[in-house]
């Protein structure tokens, strides 16, 4: 009798483990990469329109996995609002990963069915699954994924973008978890302990509209519907604590998995769980639901409001293609009097209470324009440029003649500080080129979806440029800039 029972202890938790690993074990275990495969391989064919697709490898040769729903399979020619999810860039946050499997469990069951008149949805549960399997930030080549959206020397993120210009999701998010128990933030008295912080599209070169819904639209519905489940929350803060250190909201940089979309159009975000507080598996299952709550609330949003988002993100596609006729390329967090209010926990009495800081610094101000060039010519001989303008798709095109190309001088190298960082400060004189040998460059035209993206990356004076990064830097090493402006 005792052996039968056991038996059927082990066939039920046999069955449950299948469905969701993160249950199945006890709540402080995190799903390891072969649990996660293995759960994908289980729910492959169980729901009519599921479909498990391999995007790409890693460093190590694990498999990164998307999970499709979509009645028609995700493409491009379809009008439902699609939709990418993707968690666990930095292999240490798990939150993020658990959720999605709990999601694609629930998706399985049949319980999102009602999302897919309106939209298509992928979702991505680690796309580090090296730095996962070794609980570490950074990927198999030691690189932070998170920092790589715009140079795309890594594998994974290269996959990812690869996926996104296939599809050219109009709605994206990005999980990822945030530390709030350091020492000067005990020192200060406080610290953060919101559930949930959703961060919204900060650079500059991002169009008012697409701001403005997220913020008045998007946030308040995610926000009213975490409060409800229980769970606290308030807008992605980075910085401080406020009596030694502004807080803004976050970074405008190009390189991370909100703007890099962002700047193409999409509506995205970027989603920020509390970390464990004694390692990475501390309270996971408390966690993981937060995540899972705020992934639904922003799913639910953009169900409701389906059709107004696609024609926003189209608008801004065609704004960009074939409007947008200045571009900043630097820019800083202000103070415009706001005061900021947000969820903390008193360090000493443990109590939970809401304080507000007056040093914040919501409001970007571009500090250099620049009026869109007609584009770039970048050398065919350069290995670098060329990968990195295949895995962005930037189209190349045939140069007509007539137009004025303007060679760089770099006068000087100087160190300027922005958002809170030291950055390479590249003066430059002009000078009109009329004996260059056009054969020995692609021309990159500044009229396509890419349009930010590469006039940001190729610019020697954008602070979010590519010879901002070592990999890059060799381009700055002789007088004559090798990248050419055309005008
Ligand atoms: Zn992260």
């Amino acid at each position: 009798m005792k052996t039968i029972f056991f038996l059927l202890i082990l066939l039920i938790e046999q069955s449950f483990c299948q469905q969701l690993p993160i249950v199945a074990s006890n709540s402080e275990k995190l799903t390891g990469y072969e649990e996660l495969s293995d759960f994908l391989s289980s729910i492959e064919g169980k729901h009519k329109f599921g479909k498990i697709n391999v995007i790409g490898k890693t460093v190590e040769g694990r498999n990164i996995y998307s999970f499709e729903f979509s009645k028609e399979g995700i493409n491009p020619n379809t009008n439902r609002l699609k939709v990418l999810v993707f968690a666990q860039q930095h292999g240490n946050e798990h939150s993020g990963k658990e959720a999605a499997i709990m999601l694609i469990s629930d998706f399985v069951d049949g319980k999102f069915d009602h999302l897919l008149e309106n939209l298509d949805i992928a979702i991505i549960p680690q796309i580090n699954p090296d730095g996962s399997e070794k609980d570490k930030r950074r990927n198999g080549n030691n690189a932070d994924l998170n920092r790589n959206h715009l140079t795309l020397t890594q594998p994974e993120s290269i996959a990812l973008h690869n996926y996104f210009n296939k599809i050219l999701f109009d709605l994206t998010l990005d999980v990822h978890e945030y530390f709030p128990f350091s020492s000067d933030w005990r020192n200060f008295g406080f610290y953060k302990i919101a559930d949930e912080q959703l961060g919204l599209l900060t650079n500059p070169n991002i169009s008012t509209a697409i701001k403005k819904f997220s913020k008045e639209q998007v946030y308040p519905f995610v926000e009213k519907y975490l409060i409800e489940k229980g769970f606290r929350f308030n807008e992605y803060i980075v910085g401080g604590p406020p009596n030694i250190e502004r807080l803004r909201h976050s970074t405008t940089d190009i390189n991370d998995g909100r703007q890099s979309f962002g700047i193409q159009g999409s509506l995205s975000f970027i989603l920020e769980g509390i970390n464990g507080e004694k390692n990475s598996a501390d309270g996971i299952e408390k966690r993981s639901k937060g995540q899972y709550e705020a992934i639904v609330g922003l799913l639910n949003i953009a169900n409701k409001k389906h059709e107004e988002i696609k024609s926003l993100v189209k608008n801004e596609r065609d704004y960009i293609v074939n409007k947008k006729s200045t571009l900043s390329l630097r820019g800083d967090h202000f103070n415009n009097g706001q005061i900021f209010r947000f969820p903390v926990r008193d360090a000493f009495k443990g109590i939970d209470t809401i304080i507000s800081s007056q040093n914040y610094n919501p409001e970007v101000k571009s500090l250099l324009d620049i009026d869109v060039p007609i584009g770039w010519l970048i050398p065919k001989n350069d290995p670098k440029l060329n990968s990195l303008i295949t895995y962005h798709n930037i189209k190349t095109e045939e140069l007509e003649s007539r137009a004025e190309i303007i060679e760089y001088e770099i006068t000087s190298l100087d160190s300027i500080f922005l958002e809170g960082e030291w950055l390479r400060d590249v003066k430059i004189k002009e000078t009109l080129k009329s004996d260059l040998n056009l054969s020995e460059y692609f021309f990159l035209p500044s009229k396509q979806i890419k349009k930010i993206t590469l006039n940001l990356a190729f610019h020697p004076q954008s602070m979010h440029s590519i010879v901002q990064y070592d990999d890059f830097e060799y381009l700055l090493r002789n007088k004559i800039y090798p990248i050419k402006m055309v005008r």
